[in-house]
């Protein structure tokens, strides 16, 4: 058996009831397999089997009280999965789907998406299943207080450095940003995502969104095609998809959908700079649903059913498709639909958005295909930008930082394509991320020897 069959069938064996984990592994390692073969050094210093086991996982106990004074218990995570090329690096997920799979996958994949940045940061990913729908703000705030309360005592600015995911965005970061200068009395860049008072970079929290469609753009070039007058499909409400939808717009292109959990909007006028504007109010303001926004603009709102779904049961066509809502939001089904529908190009705005066989479908279709690992990677870029301007104690203008994340976007897009081509899978976006990204934090831990 090669290590790569050998490598997932043990995470198979050992982490047997980690679905989305095994997920991950598998959907990487079978595109090592080529680097397997032409490093053999790699694999005699056991470097596949290492790379999926996390450094370490922290699991611990996060007691709040609720406004009407009960106590509640939520579990809190955090998985420093590799600190081969740089402190560990990824962000909190504060959701009701919250486990350790789904840490466990995202501080996986953060390894490579990390390494494809150019920037020195490792890979982690941290959590609760908290969910902070329908919470008052002194809830979220005790909760932010007490996750903090056990998490301080494993982070640090060179050891490992969170930044938001869903449910946590710049409120919740500076919950917790408060409570950790508190008791450790320092003010150092140990969260990214901070507010711009207090050491937050600008353009860090367009940065998922935008470098999303900057990584867009760059593919549609290599056809010879860009945004403009293009029917643009994006899932999700939230700070990746809001960015962009903004972005989008700037580009020429028209978005027709977004969603949240309930519902799915379809706006086939487009959605303009003041429908987005009101989409950002409604989210970050309000913390309305989605659903809203169809009696104010008087469009199509499908109750219970995501963009894909609703793209597919409806036959409604979209020339450019960015998930940027949550994992395995669109299967084979969807992305059948989207083919047969003429879409071109996929770019993924949220991790691991389609399912493996969809994936398989739009690889097939020779569709243009971004994976959220490269795709999506401006988020963490900009995160690293924080943590420089952090260390040099200065900070730069929102040009300056909007033309290094297009600048990295570039460069990762085009590192992709070189991998690929370098391994035998010309123009395939997924084999160029993972071997791009693996064989840069393979060769630092082969230099480290077994450690
Ligand atoms: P937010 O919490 O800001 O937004 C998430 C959005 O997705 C919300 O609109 C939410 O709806 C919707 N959503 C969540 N689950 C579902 C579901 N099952 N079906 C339909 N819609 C759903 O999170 P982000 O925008 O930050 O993150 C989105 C994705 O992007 C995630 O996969 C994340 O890991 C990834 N990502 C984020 C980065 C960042 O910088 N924030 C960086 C790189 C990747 P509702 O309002 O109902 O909760």
């Amino acid at each position: 058996m090669s290590v790569i069959k050998d490598t997932i069938a043990r995470v198979k064996q050992m982490d047997r009831d980690q679905i989305e984990f095994q997920q991950a592994v598998t959907e990487v390692l079978e595109t090592l397999e080529p680097t397997a073969q032409r490093h053999p050094e790699l694999v005699k210093a056991g470097i596949y089997k290492r790379i999926v086991e996390p450094e370490r996982a922290v699991i611990f106990r996060v007691p709040w009280m609720d406004d009407q004074g009960n106590v509640h218990v939520n579990r809190g995570f955090r998985v420093q999965f590799n600190n081969a090329i740089g402190p560990f690096k990824g962000g909190i997920r504060f959701h009701p789907s919250v486990n350790l799979s789904i840490i466990k996958f995202l501080g996986f994949e953060q390894i490579f998406k990390n390494a494809l940045t150019t920037l020195p940061m490792g890979g982690g990913k941290g959590g609760s299943d908290f969910d902070p729908k329908g919470k008052s703000d002194a809830e979220i705030m005790r909760f932010c207080h007490a996750f903090m309360r056990e998490l301080f005592r494993h982070i640090g600015p060179e050891t490992d450095v969170p930044a938001g995911d869903i449910g946590v965005g710049g409120r919740e970061i500076g919950y917790m940003y408060g409570y950790y200068k508190k008791i450790q009395n320092a003010h150092t860049g140990v969260l990214t995502g901070k507010g711009l008072e207090y050491g937050g970079s600008l353009i860090r929290p367009e940065a998922t969104g935008y470098g999303t469609v900057y990584f867009a753009a760059e593919m549609l070039s290599t056809r010879g095609l860009d945004f403009k007058d293009k029917t643009v499909a994006v899932s999700g409400s939230g700070n990746v998809a809001q960015y962009a939808v903004e972005k989008v717009i700037r580009m020429g292109g028209k978005v027709i959908t977004v969603c949240d959990s309930s519902a799915t909007i379809v706006d086939e006028s487009g959605i303009d700079r003041d429908k987005c504007c009101y989409i950002m109010d409604l989210k970050n303001n309000r913390r309305g649903r989605i659903s809203e926004y169809a009696s104010e603009y008087n469009c199509v709102c499908c109750e219970g059913e995501n963009v894909w779904e609703v793209l597919r049961k409806q036959g409604i066509k979209a020339d450019i498709a960015l998930p940027c809502a949550t994992q395995n939001e669109l299967n084979a089904e969807d992305a059948d639909a989207l083919v047969k529908n003429g879409c071109i190009c996929v770019a993924e705005g949220a991790n691991m958005p389609s399912t493996p066989e969809a994936v398989r479908i739009f690889q097939e279709h020779n569709i243009l295909y971004g994976p959220g690992k490269a795709a999506n990677a401006g988020g963490v870029a900009t995160s690293g930008l924080e943590m420089s301007q952090n260390s040099m104690k200065m900070s730069w203008t929102r040009e300056e930082v909007d033309q290094r994340l297009l600048i990295i976007m570039k460069s990762i897009h085009k590192a992709c394509l070189a991998s690929a081509e370098a391994y035998g899978k010309k123009g395939d976006y997924v084999t160029g991320a993972n071997t791009a990204g693996f064989m840069k934090v393979a060769r630092a831990m082969l230099a480290y020897g077994i450690v």
